[in-house]
């Protein structure tokens, strides 16, 4: 049997300046999409995992699955003008794959367990839907019109016998429930409040599977920090390393020179068999150093003639991979780059910006400081440059001993 997952993570666009989308901040350092994409592709009977993005999200969306290798991650689709178009588009999407099941569940809501994900496909198996919800406990208010009670004051409680809060993920045979949403998407009626009234406005049967009281959405900076209290509780003790790295490279004919990934403009280039990029190649081997793996010689031998010529974002980039294999993330990062020319200050905030989007690391953990030798030394005689680099890496306790 096919299942797959649709992850809504399309909703408000990312506005020039504006905040970072809920679903894109990071709980303990990992953004919260990542951490719904992990626990969608835990549970092993899913086929196909699906996010439906904001286009102007993008990026954010190729930071929260950087280094995450599975074949069942399908590329991102453009969401539509209501939740409900989004998800239609989805489905649209997974035509291919042909599902018999579909789940649909907010990006927003990392903590749904794998119990949870296995119950709603149990639950959708046959023809009806399945919604994870769960009853209502707290007593129910109406507030005052002005009438009977002033606004703002209790006026009449509701019963709350028989009333569920919806969560997701909510489970569908996937045919009916397309057919559903396209039936909905020619319809005048009001928007529907999710995928079961779609799936039941077309006469569709939803069950109620009991949700998880920490299969919360993050809406609030409040939610955001139980998250983090959350995750606290249940991630295992962390290892934290520190590694260092640090490169040279001899100044030799050209117009610039490229460090940390931006080309600088420049009297001479720098010489290497690569691009000869001292800031990634000391960063690279920090993080490398951090791991016990070695260093960018290891991965990429010199005498291998694929990398002659290479842009040294590849090694900084699978540096941050193997982080991202251990289970680990990288907490900071800090370069200091020896030169007497050129000047690195008018550059340092597109190298933190550049370190950043090659790491998918936010730049407010990324140092960048130059410092001249003084004219002493080979460096200080403008033979060549070099650059000292630290990384900081948290992996699992339970990884820190050993290497893949
Ligand atoms: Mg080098």
């Amino acid at each position: 049997m096919k299942v797959a997952a649709v992850i809504v993570a399309a909703g408000r666009g990312r506005r020039m300046g504006g905040p970072v989308p809920k679903q894109y901040q990071r709980i303990a350092g990992q953004m919260v999409l990542r951490r719904t994409l992990d626990a969608a592709l835990a549970c092993p009977r899913i086929t196909t995992v699906l996010t439906a993005i904001t286009e102007d999200c993008r990026s954010l969306y190729e930071e929260a699955t950087l280094g995450l290798d599975d074949t069942r991650l399908a590329s991102p689709v453009p969401g539509g003008a209501e939740r409900a178009d989004t998800v239609r588009l989805a489905l649209e999407a997974l035509a291919d794959a042909g599902p018999d099941i579909v789940l649909v569940h907010d990006a927003a809501r990392p903590f749904a367990s794998p119990t949870l994900w296995e119950a709603l496909i149990d639950a959708a198996s046959g023809t009806e839907g399945a919604i994870a919800a769960e009853p209502v406990v707290d007593a129910l208010w109406a507030e005052g019109t002005g009438a009977a009670a002033p606004m703002g004051c209790c006026d009449e409680p509701r019963p709350r016998a028989g009333l569920w809060r919806a969560q997701t993920p909510q489970a569908f045979p996937y045919a009916a429930l397309l057919a559903a949403h396209r039936t909905e998407a020619t319809s005048e009626a009001p928007s529907a409040l999710d995928d079961a009234e779609v799936f039941r406005r077309a006469g569709g049967t939803v069950r109620l599977v009991p949700g998880e009281p920490d299969n919360f959405k993050i809406t609030t900076p409040a939610d955001l920090a139980r998250a983090e209290r959350l995750v606290a509780e249940k991630e295992p003790p962390m290892d934290v390393r520190t590694g260092h790295g640090f490169d040279v490279h001899r100044f030799g004919p050209g117009d610039h020179v490229m460090l940390c990934g931006v080309a600088v403009p420049h009297s001479h280039g720098l010489v290497g068999h690569s691009d000869a990029d001292v800031g990634l190649h000391a960063l690279a081997d920090a993080i490398y150093g951090a791991l016990a793996e070695g260093d960018i010689g290891t991965h990429f031998p010199p005498s291998d003639p694929q990398w002659k010529g290479a842009e040294s974002h590849v090694f900084l980039a699978h540096a941050g991979a193997r982080v991202a294999a251990r289970g680990g993330r990288i907490s900071n990062l800090d370069v200091t780059l020896l030169c007497e020319r050129p000047k690195i200050g008018p550059h340092s905030a597109a190298m933190r910006t550049e370190i950043g989007r090659i790491l998918g690391l936010d730049p407010g953990r990324i140092g960048l400081k130059a410092t001249t030798m003084e004219r002493m030394g080979f460096i200080g005689r403008e033979e060549g440059m070099g650059c000292i680099a630290t990384a900081t890496v948290i992996l699992p306790a339970s990884t820190g001993s050993d290497a893949e």
